[in-house]
């Protein structure tokens, strides 16, 4: 059984995952690029029956992205909690790397939509990487 917790930086958005870790994630499109504004976006992909947020006062927001993804985040502090995509994705839950305790033990296994990848960024040749979204189940 894997249990794993995390939350947001100001602490009023915590989360537990209670089951596998399905994939580690980083993704190279500028979709991800601009809701981050970070060069890249990581994530772990689990199931969203295993995944659960408590929140304070109703600090978790989401904002609809594209027709397809949604993103979840903490309105007081602002940090990117997860990603939902119920018509690709369905029943998957994608949870911002950066916000999971011992994220630090965590190598993306893949790393897709390369072929926008920022041309500074390396990417670790130990993964599958995939030019843009692999087949749901790589
Ligand atoms: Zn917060
Ligand atoms: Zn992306």
């Amino acid at each position: 059984m894997t249990q794993s917790i995390g939350g947001c930086k100001c602490g009023q958005v915590q989360y537990k995952i209670a089951g596998p870790t399905l994939q580690v994630v980083a993704c190279h499109c500028g979709l991800c690029r601009s809701m981050t504004g970070a060069p890249f976006s990581s994530y772990v992909v689990v199931r969203e029956e295993h995944f659960s947020v408590a929140s304070e006062n109703e600090t978790l927001a989401a904002y609809t992205v594209t027709e397809r993804t949604r993103r979840h985040f903490c309105v007081t502090c602002g940090t990117p909690i997860f990603n939902s995509n119920p018509h690709t994705y369905r029943g998957l839950a994608m949870v911002y790397l950066g916000t999971l305790e011992g994220h630090e033990n965590l190598v993306p296994g893949i790393s897709i939509f390369c072929e926008s990848k920022l041309p500074w960024v390396s990417i670790d040749a130990s993964g599958k990487s995939f030019p843009s979204a692999p087949t749901r189940a790589a």
